[in-house]
């Protein structure tokens, strides 16, 4: 396979301090928990997790190992502003002691959630976590660490029981926008693929889409590193091995199991590579047209191909060979072959094409483009124009 190298640079990586992965490996918080501390405090990510007892048997089970259960909140939603708040004020009020800690049991939501809260409850220097946003509010740092997170994803996608930001919406102004600080990322990350078997196809589906995309935007990204570069490919190679699968048989065991892992390392890429454009008119999808985040990525990541191929041709062949485990006679080949593999994973999944298809209208298009520049898209490998982003969304319509 040809290869190529980048400079070493000097560089910084961060990703959670353990990581604890497998079938049914949940388990193991019992034994995990109380080295650490002595309560959580627990945020899950939907009503059914707690309908299907998941979340009684952790708490049976940490309560026996001596860890007090503190519950705060179920969350089914992209979190807001207003919910960190509220959230944080419950923490606040029951009152902070040593050994407390944030568990987070659900999907992105959830564990974002989680990671702003933890932040929030040991830094009121703000009224509000908008404060702390990044381009919005008073631009305000963390001055104390957040509490420790323990992070356990029951969606294989966002990654984000290993990246150093919570995204956090408003409505009202609306913005999509990161609280991001190195001590955000979770201390513990415990990835159980077997509790992402009752997620419904098209969650598998579009959070898949996501993590892929994160491996693609994350290796070719002008922030790209060292250390990411050496895990993307093996979690793209994964992902585009699985995902289909993994969608239409929901309990089979390998393939979740490589989602999972393909999240996973989604996660440590983006929080240390940075995304680009597909991620940024991704927010901006979500902030104007209310269109979940998964499901943007994936309609975005073709159209990112496409746009930074000339620029990343090389990287992106490299990417291909290894994720397709398939040689090419030359670069713009494998670049192609990688386009047609995202297509046809798309169209296998049922995913929509078109942005009419999910509620965006043509006069929304321009305020998409406007406001598609945010930290995603600053990594992207090839500056993009308003206007250049304009016509691709138009070519989506
Ligand atoms: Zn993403």
């Amino acid at each position: 396979m040809k290869g190529f190298s980048i400079a070493l640079q000097p560089y910084q990586f961060v990703m959670p301090r353990k990581i604890i992965f497998g079938w049914g490996c949940r388990q193991h918080l019992a034994e995990e928990l109380p080295r650490w501390g002595t309560r959580v405090f627990v945020i899950c990510g939907s009503r059914t997790l707690e309908r299907q007892g998941v979340l009684d048997h952790l708490r049976r089970l940490l309560e026996r190992a001596g860890v007090t259960w503190q519950f705060l909140t179920t969350i089914s939603r992209e979190p807001l502003v207003c919910d960190v708040d509220a959230v944080t004020g419950q923490v606040r009020s029951i009152g902070l002691r040593p050994g407390d800690m944030l568990l987070a049991v659900g999907g992105g939501s959830a564990i974002d959630l989680a990671k702003a809260v933890a932040a929030m409850a040991t830094n009121s220097q703000g009224e509000s976590v908008q404060d702390y946003l990044e381009n919005v509010g008073r631009g305000l740092k963390l001055t104390q660490p957040p509490l420790p997170v323990v992070a356990v994803p029951t969606t294989a996608g966002t990654g984000t029981e290993a990246t150093r930001n919570a995204v956090i919406s408003s409505l009202d102004p609306p913005f999509k926008k990161s609280l991001r600080d190195d001590r955000v990322v979770p201390l513990v990350a415990v990835v159980d693929p077997e509790l992402t078997v009752t997620q419904p196809p098209h969650v598998t589906a579009s959070s898949g889409m996501d993590a892929i995309t994160q491996l693609v935007e994350s290796f070719i990204s002008n922030r790209r590193k060292p250390i990411p570069q050496m895990l993307a490919p093996e979690g793209l190679r994964l992902a585009l091995k699985w995902l289909t699968t993994a969608y239409r048989e929901p309990d089979h065991r390998e393939a979740r199991e490589a989602m999972a892992q393909a999240a996973l390392l989604s996660g440590i890429c983006l929080a240390n590579a940075g995304l680009g454009m597909a991620h940024g008119i991704a927010a901006a999808l979500g902030v104007v047209a209310g269109i979940p985040h998964g499901l943007a990525c994936a309609m975005m990541l073709p159209a990112a191909l496409r746009a930074n191929r000339t620029v990343v041709g090389r990287e992106l062949a490299y990417l291909t060979r290894h994720a397709l485990e398939k040689d090419f006679p030359n670069d713009d080949a494998a670049v192609d072959a990688l386009i047609e593999a995202v297509e046809q994973l798309r169209a296998d999944l049922h995913l929509p094409q078109k942005l009419r298809e999910i509620g965006v209208s043509q006069e929304m298009i321009p305020k998409i483009a406007a406001g598609s520049f945010g930290t995603s898209m600053s990594g992207n490998p090839r500056p993009m124009t308003q206007g250049e982003i304009e016509d691709i969304l138009c070519s989506l319509y």
